[in-house]
């Protein structure tokens, strides 16, 4: 058998791979802590499940939907996106997706031809420079010089080729928690425009956000920005429905066109049962969003200063959204006599259980990825035992 040369340069997801471990362990009856996921700790709220039991007895569910999407999922999500960024789509703008992976799948599968390149300010979500070069595209790095994970037009504009095609800007940024501002995202967004490059603008986190901090977005700036912006969106983050599957693609319509037409002979619809539950989500109360995301603050608030003083852990700027902290752990991994972070973390989980992801695959083997998706006493007790592993071995 042989498989084609795209599949093969792919690797697996480190994430998944990290919770994997963890859950076996788990199941063997260990008292796994795992810090590895992004997916929130709480139930779905009630009223969408509710909502989605309903449409099941309704009968409403058993059949497909177009491709694209409900009619009325999708007003839902211009109704909300308009709440949020003051922006109007149309239904023909819109592309309900199984999940923002697949959203931000079929982008790359629909604007790269082989060879062409994307521009990743790393570090990064683990997926983005995977599902790139599924396409036959090639991902390029962009490391912020300033080390503030925020890449400057200057960056990019090093960065940039007669091949490159697209940016991605993902803002509460998945693993740094950073946000990139108004006049940050008009800048990129100009340079983009200028250069004819399309900006794949992976908003997930936009409701995620804490002690006072805004997103800001780049399909509000002008019209020109909007035009060459594709808007990923979804509803696993906010509204803790990562099992649904559930994201959206917002952008100029002959982009999502054809976008459309490759999820229709990819997916199919994403499931219908879950469509309807996230109408309700979108335009049911909004009470337990907010109370989810205070949670994530108040979590954040406790473990940033127990974070920074780890021994050998560095994490200067406090994160500002998303879930996750980021600290480079170099002279952690040193101090334990660890030659590589993922060497460090793998015996983190054989001996003291807790399961958090290497920076590696994020674009950073220096750093590594600790999420607070998990109960505030679970976190404590996770930091309590690196800070054990690490003082038991320095
Ligand atoms: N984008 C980012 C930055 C993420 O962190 C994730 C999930 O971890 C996704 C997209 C995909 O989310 P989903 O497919 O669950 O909607």
């Amino acid at each position: 058998m042989h498989f084609s040369k795209n599949v093969t340069q792919v690797q697996p997801s480190a994430t998944l791979a990290l919770s994997s471990k963890a859950k076996a362990k788990k199941a063997l009856g260990l008292d796994v802590i795992d810090l590895s996921i992004g997916q929130p700790d709480f139930e779905t709220p009630e009223n969408i499940e509710s909502a989605a039991i309903a449409a099941i007895k309704a009968g409403r569910v058993s059949g497909y939907t177009s491709a694209s999407g409900l009619p009325e999922l999708k007003q839902a999500v211009i109704d909300k996106i308009k709440s949020i960024y003051g922006v109007t789509y149309q239904q023909s703008q819109v592309l309900i997706t199984t999940g923002a992976k697949f959203a931000l799948y079929a982008a790359f599968q629909v604007l790269l031809n082989a060879g062409d390149e994307v521009l990743i300010p790393t570090p990064a979500w683990v997926s983005y420079v995977e599902q790139v070069k599924l396409a036959g595209g090639k991902p390029v790095a962009v490391n912020s010089l300033a080390g503030n994970f925020k890449v400057t037009v200057d960056e990019l504009e090093a960065a940039r080729t007669s091949k490159t095609k697209a940016v991605i800007i993902n803002s509460p940024q998945n693993p740094t928690g950073t946000i990139y501002d108004q006049e940050d995202l008009t800048q990129i967004g100009n340079w983009a425009v200028k250069n004819d490059i399309t900006i794949i603008s992976d908003d997930i986190y936009n409701q995620l956000t804490y002690n006072h901090a805004e997103s800001s977005a780049l399909i509000n700036i002008s019209e020109a920005i909007r035009e060459h912006t594709l808007l990923i969106h979804g509803l696993s983050k906010s509204y803790s429905m990562t099992g649904w599957r559930i994201g959206f693609a917002l952008g100029p319509q002959r982009l999502i066109k054809v976008m459309s037409i490759l999820a229709g002979h990819a997916t199919g619809n994403p499931a219908t049962v879950s469509q309807y539950a996230a109408i309700e989500a979108l335009t049911g109360p909004q009470t337990s969003v907010e109370q989810m995301r205070s949670e994530f603050e108040e979590r954040l608030n406790t473990i940033y200063p127990m974070v920074q003083a780890l021994p050998g852990f560095e994490l200067t700027e406090k994160p500002q959204g998303a879930f996750y902290l980021f600290p480079e752990v170099k002279n952690a991994v040193q101090m334990t006599g660890f030659d590589t972070t993922e060497a460090f973390c793998d015996e983190l989980l054989e001996q003291k259980f807790v399961a958090v992801v290497p920076g590696r695959s994020f674009g950073m083997p220096d750093h590594l990825r600790i999420s607070y998706a998990a109960n505030l006493d679970d976190i404590v007790e996770g930091i309590d035992r690196i800070n054990a592993f690490i003082t038991g071995r320095a």
